[in-house]
């Protein structure tokens, strides 16, 4: 049995890990670190140094806060000789990652960085039907409302919260794991006046020759639309509902349920088990190029 402590029961961790952690048998929530909540049953602290002290037996730590203040509470957990699971983005900055991937190497700990959208339903049969066709183009749209998606939370609009590309990562994190050898080539980046990451995002990418265009907006005020569209010499596969859908020319290849978290905290056992980590940067490293490259531009103030 693998014995799990939880940080941050935000709206992912109420929503997704604790649902999922309860549905694997081979593993429980042996404790919580929450500025705020207390759960029934299960030891709660009110920070993670507080659960590391006192809780010597717990194997694993899920990390589910917000990217910036991450890597203190990540190094914490591997210097007290715990695994460690990271919510998507894996931290702040690429340098704080490899410092973590180092720390879990030399003492024999899993790190596992998560990507949730790679476990969605179709995004398998998508990796199979595009295996052997030549493609021509990607097309990624991930539009959503972000007063319905992200209610209340500042961090998003802070430095190192990432704005949009918060979402827009979980369409890269698709891409790259199907498409190799991507690279940016060119970013406009939308921020509203007053605040410290954008709000829309244009990306011009290239995979050996294959022109990317990914178009990420949170100013839609109706149904969302996570998309990846692939024009290929065989036909033209759509992504949709953030990979839980894929169709070829119209007709529907594969749809499933929402498993992600399922999967993600079965592959973290898997790793534990194996010792071995998980630790794939391409998504993060380019929306930290779109940060290097991409040209600001100012828009109106955001108001909530
Ligand atoms: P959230 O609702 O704002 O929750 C984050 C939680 O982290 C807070 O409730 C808080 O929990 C804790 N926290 C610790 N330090 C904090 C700080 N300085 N500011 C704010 N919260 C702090 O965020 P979330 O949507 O769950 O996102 C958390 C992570 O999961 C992000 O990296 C995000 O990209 C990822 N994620 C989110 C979604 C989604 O749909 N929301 C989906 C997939 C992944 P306590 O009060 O318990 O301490």
């Amino acid at each position: 049995m693998l014995d799990i402590g939880l940080v941050g029961l935000g709206t992912i961790a109420r929503a997704q890990h604790l649902p999922a952690i309860a549905a694997n048998p081979g593993m429980q929530l042996a404790a919580i670190a929450s500025r705020n909540a207390r759960l029934d049953g299960v030891a709660s602290y009110p920070d993670l140094p507080s659960l590391l002290t006192a809780e010597p037996a717990i194997a694993a730590i899920s990390l589910c806060t917000p990217p910036q203040g991450r890597f203190d509470l990540a190094m914490a957990a591997l210097q007290a000789g715990r695994h460690l699971m990271l919510e998507k983005p894996p931290g702040a900055t690429l340098s704080e990652i490899g410092a973590l991937r180092d720390a879990a190497q030399a003492r024999g700990l899993t790190l596992f960085a998560t990507w949730h959208s790679r476990e969605a339903a179709a995004v398998g049969a998508a990796r199979a039907w595009l295996s052997g066709k030549t493609l021509r183009s990607v097309t990624i749209e991930w539009r959503e409302d972000v007063r319905k998606w992200h209610p209340g939370q500042e961090w998003i609009w802070k430095a190192g919260g990432l704005g949009v590309f918060d979402p827009g990562i979980n369409a890269l994190s698709i891409l790259t794991a199907l498409v190799p050898d991507v690279v940016l080539l060119r970013a406009d980046l939308h921020i509203p006046q007053g605040r410290e990451t954008p709000i829309a995002a244009d990306l011009h990418l290239s995979a050996q020759g294959v022109p990317i265009t990914a178009t990420f907006d949170w100013r839609l005020a109706k149904d969302e639309i996570w998309r990846i569209r692939f024009e290929t010499d065989q036909g033209t596969l759509m992504l949709d509902d953030g990979g839980a859908q894929a169709s070829i020319d119209g007709t529907v290849l594969h749809s499933g349920e929402n498993r992600e978290y399922t999967r993600l905290y079965a592959r973290f056992a898997q790793l534990v088990a194996a010792g071995q980590s998980d630790v794939d940067l391409a998504p993060l490293r380019l929306v930290a190029d779109a940060f290097l490259i991409g040209t600001h531009h100012s828009t109106h103030p955001f108001t909530p």
